[in-house]
């Protein structure tokens, strides 16, 4: 028997279908974040600060001192595939850009208020605008869309209000903010470590003291100290190889055997144009744990900090920006290169402690 009546089928909303894109994309706070702290290393900052209420959920603001936003730019910086960054497709295997392509300010402002404030050097002063759904919006009701010129210094700042405040599925799976604080201080960690030219500062929101504070110019085993303690600190091995037949560098901070926690630390970095970008590889994940295996207890795992310098067309750019996992042409041999590196210097390290102990 025919249903009584066939449903009609009917285009979606632009906008509900740009909501149910940015869902995927930004899952939570800290992949907002992750975007706009990359945004501000290219922007050539020198200094981060963030400031978080409830996890990111109701407030995510970011200011940065790079290089601004010019007035022109500012009526479609939210629209997607706007982007600086990028030309041509051609571009996309140069560039080795692992995610997005002008597409996480969309994201965000499909999901959230999104404020921004931005003076470029060339500017007398600096212009704010309020976004949704990729479009300019009043800043106040009643006020109209236009950039409001106001007082700033050079840079940008990023305020990310009421994260899927539009999207009640996700935002009830989020019901636990401190957790998507410790998300959060995780991703400016990392962040903080390896960019080691930039100044970064996270904190909550009324809050006097700084969770994540590292001053410019810190070198990376400094902000290893200053964000995971001295203990890890204090029994690192540093690992610089050039490898040309494979055209790639690598630049390591492992902790040696007397070092050992409950959970798997791995801070790994791959090159793009200017900055690394934290990506995820099981099989390094995988390659490291290995190593470790015979020098350490049984359950308890090592810290290491890895950075990865490979011919951009080498890396498989990641087209679909939602996974953060990198593949490499030549990976077993290059993951065998990276282990057999990591593991000498380990060997040479436990060597040489045997020596000093027994003199
Ligand atoms: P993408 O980074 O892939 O270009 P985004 O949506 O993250 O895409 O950003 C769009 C554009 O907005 C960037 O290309 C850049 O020109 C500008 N932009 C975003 N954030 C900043 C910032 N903090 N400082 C200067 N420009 C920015
Ligand atoms: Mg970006």
């Amino acid at each position: 028997t025919e249903p009584a009546t066939v449903p009609s089928i009917r285009r979606l909303d632009q906008t509900v279908v740009n909501r149910i894109a940015a869902g995927e994309i930004i899952h939570r706070p800290a992949n907002a974040l992750k975007e706009l702290i990359e945004n501000s290393i290219d922007a050539g900052s020198t200094n981060i600060q963030i400031l978080i209420k409830d996890g990111g959920l109701k407030l995510l603001q970011i200011q940065d001192n790079g290089c601004g936003i010019r007035r022109e730019d500012m009526e479609i910086v939210c629209e997607r595939f706007t982007t600086s960054k990028l030309k041509s497709f051609d571009d996309l295997g140069s560039i080795a850009t692992y995610g997005f392509r002008g597409e996480a300010l969309a994201s965000i402002s499909h999901v959230a208020h999104v404020t921004i404030t931005t003076k470029t050097v060339d500017s007398q002063c600096a212009f704010r605008a309020s976004y949704s759904d990729g479009k300019l919006v009043p800043q106040k009701p009643g006020m109209s869309n236009e950039p409001k010129p106001t007082a700033g210094n050079k840079g940008t700042q990023i305020t990310v209000e009421d994260l899927f405040y539009n999207v009640p599925s996700r935002r009830k799976a989020l019901k636990n903010p401190s957790d998507e604080y410790s998300r959060i201080l995780d991703v400016v960690t990392r962040y903080a470590i390896h960019n080691s030219g930039i100044s970064f500062s996270c904190k909550k929101q009324g809050v006097n003291m700084a969770d994540v504070n590292t001053a410019t110019n810190n070198s990376i085993t400094d902000n290893i100290r200053l964000l995971y303690g001295s203990a890890v600190a204090s029994e690192l091995i540093s690992v610089e190889r050039d490898f040309e037949e494979l055209e790639f560098k690598m630049k390591a901070h492992v902790s040696n055997a007397n070092y050992h926690v409950k959970k798997l630390t791995m801070l790994l970095f791959i090159n793009r144009k200017d900055g690394n970008r934290a990506v995820e590889s099981s099989m390094l994940k995988k390659m490291v744990e290995n190593i470790y295996i015979t020098l350490l207890p049984k359950g308890s795992h090592p810290f290491v900090y890895l950075s990865l310098e490979i011919n951009p067309q080498n890396v498989d750019v990641n087209v679909h920006p939602t996974k953060r996992e990198v593949h490499f042409l030549n990976e077993d041999k290059l993951i065998e290169a990276i282990a057999d590196t990591i593991q000498e210097k380990l060997a040479g390290a436990n060597d040489s402690r045997a020596f000093y102990t027994q003199v």
